[in-house]
């Protein structure tokens, strides 16, 4: 018999329960029309949120537009700033050099010849200020909006840095009016239908939900999924070797830089790499460590010395991490969301990308009713899993690159058995030409594993991977590669070594003199606009003063 699917219990209420509620209600609830789902969030009051999750990409802005939330008053309610890029230092040698990964990039008309130019040129302009004007804007650190009226032409693509604890609350507090329920009581037990399906679940305060469609959220307890549905973990450690993360805000009150820089830096300390988000009132720093490699210990002083003098006061935590995927996302009637599906480490903020996703993707593919439930969870769990082992292959591919061998971490991560197949068949191909966009139609390069090695775990499905580019295209790939001169010896060979030198486009010239001249620096446009504090000691260029 056929059941219509209306009532969805979220069980968590971490970022990923909240942004699931909201979304999954504004988006299949439509004004005008009769209600199609009743969306319930079932929280503990115990368990505390894993509270990181602070840099996330431009899809954010997807997602809050779907909600119907403001920008000015989800940044005033969240401690928000601008992200523009990341920048990545001394991850190819320890030297202090760096290069960034801007969300922006200039597509030259009418063909992209923008590596292999670069290659033949003499290489001193870095890679990626030769297509985007966007890494020496966030140099100059400024804001990614004008103070008034935009009129620089294409606007500039951002994404925000926030207080992860004030983001889930400040769902809650947005969507929980607009008809979310809202529970707080500990989930003890579950009851399952005769199909192995789950029917109801208990609380602590003596609740019995029922619902038609079950959705984990319970973080990496995976109370669901894992615990009920006996859905395995796919553990991804060969090629991500980080597992612990120690994290520290550091307020402005006592140790405010000057500037709040409108990007991410991502720096590479001895065993792994170090997170420093600015948000209006704080930075977040955060070492990214392998504990084969580094004891917590050492790796707390190396997070202090890099944070300098006055950090021994701050408070700091460690959290564990485990990179790899749930076998599958969607298995009878509960799909997992957030840590619970699965994790990869955040050197490119995906987490909150891969929640934004699901629950996105379970918009798309919400079953009607109880007979479509299989096939929906089929193109799901089939998306999913591929988004992730794109996810996985361009992390994978800023260690692997890596010239450093200071430690055994560096020199280990770049080892062959370390390298994802997939990644290995990429390189061999992107050593005969520079990554395009075609690649990313039907990939499957030449020498590539067509056969998936552990077709039981991925519910059946016995194809490989399938890199769509739905998140990284060629652009983000050259950007990494040609950032860390990736295979720059065979080129050379090839254009000879007294190559010409690259004249910046004209286009990204214009643009930077715009920008200097329109664009107010970081913390002006948040002082005036969201009401950043005037922290003392800001170098504010004149003009903007
Ligand atoms: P949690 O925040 O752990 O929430 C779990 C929820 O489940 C809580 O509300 C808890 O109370 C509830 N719960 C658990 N058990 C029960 C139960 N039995 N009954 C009722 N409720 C229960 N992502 C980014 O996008 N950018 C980043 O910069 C970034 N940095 C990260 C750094 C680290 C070190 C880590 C580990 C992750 C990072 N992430 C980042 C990922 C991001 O933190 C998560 O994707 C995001 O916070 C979602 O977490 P969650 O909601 O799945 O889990």
């Amino acid at each position: 018999m056929k059941n219509q699917i209306r009532k969805v219990l979220i069980v968590g209420g971490g970022s990923a329960g909240w942004m699931t509620a909201a979304y999954l209600h504004q988006a299949l609830n439509r004004e005008g029309m009769p209600p199609r789902v009743e969306v319930t969030l079932v929280e503990s009051p115990d368990i505390p949120r894993i509270s990181v999750g602070e840099a996330t990409i431009p899809s954010m802005r997807h997602l809050l537009a779907v909600i119907g939330i403001d920008e000015l008053d989800f940044m005033k309610a969240t401690d928000a700033t601008f992200k523009q890029s990341i920048k990545y230092v001394n991850w190819e040698h320890n030297n202090n050099t760096f290069y960034h990964h801007p969300f922006g990039r200039n597509r030259r008309q009418p063909i992209d010849y923008a590596g292999l130019e670069w290659l033949a040129s003499d290489r001193k302009i870095p890679f990626m200020e030769t297509c985007s004007p966007q890494p020496i804007i966030c140099e100059m650190g400024k804001s990614p909006l004008m103070m008034g009226k935009w009129d620089m032409g294409a606007p500039i693509n951002y994404a925000y840095h926030m207080n992860a604890q004030k983001f889930a609350d400040y769902l809650r507090d947005f969507i929980v009016p607009k008809g979310v329920n809202h529970i707080y009581a500990n989930v003890t037990d579950i009851d399952m239908r005769d199909n192995g399906w789950i029917k109801t679940v208990h609380t602590d305060q003596a609740h019995q939900l029922e619902a038609d469609l079950f959705v984990d959220c319970t973080g990496f307890r995976a109370k669901l999924i894992e615990e009920k549905m006996g859905v395995g973990f796919e553990d991804c450690s060969q090629w991500l070797l980080c597992d612990r993360a120690i994290a520290m805000h550091v307020p402005y009150d006592e140790h405010y830089p000057g500037m709040v820089r409108p990007y991410t830096t991502a720096t590479a300390l001895s065993n792994g790499w170090v997170w420093d988000i600015p948000m209006q009132s704080r930075r977040s720093l955060g070492y990214v460590h392998s504990s084969q490699y580094i004891s917590e210990e050492d790796a707390l002083k190396e997070l202090l010395a890099y944070q300098g003098p006055g950090s021994e006061a701050l408070e700091a935590r460690t959290v564990h991490f485990k990179v790899g995927r749930r076998e599958a996302n969607w298995k009878g009637n509960c799909i997992a969301i957030g840590l619970s599906g699965g994790f990869i480490e955040p050197l490119e903020s995906t987490g909150l990308y891969l929640s934004d996703l699901g629950a996105v993707m379970l918009a798309e593919h919400f079953p009607q009713t109880d007979e479509y439930m299989d096939a929906m969870a089929f193109r799901y769990n089939r998306i999913l899993s591929n988004r992730f082992y794109e996810v996985l292959d361009f992390i994978n591919l800023h260690y692997c690159l890596t010239k450093r061998t200071d430690t055994a971490f560096w020199r280990e991560v770049q080892k062959p058995e370390r390298i994802t197949e997939r990644l290995k068949a990429k390189f061999e191909y992107w050593k005969m030409k520079p990554p395009s966009q075609t690649d990313f139609e039907d990939q499957l390069y030449p020498g590539q594993n067509q056969q998936n090695s552990n077709p039981s775990v991925h519910m059946g499905d016995k194809r490989v991977p399938i890199d769509t580019a739905g998140l990284w295209n060629h652009e983000s790939y050259e950007c990494i590669m040609y950032g860390m001169h990736f295979d720059c010896q065979a080129y050379q060979d090839r254009f000879g070594e007294d190559r010409p030198k690259l004249n910046v486009h004209p286009q990204i010239l214009h643009r930077l003199q715009q920008a200097h001249a329109k664009l107010p620096p970081h913390h002006v446009w948040l002082q005036q606009f969201v009401g950043m504090k005037n922290y003392p000691g800001n170098k504010t260029p004149k003009g903007w003063v």
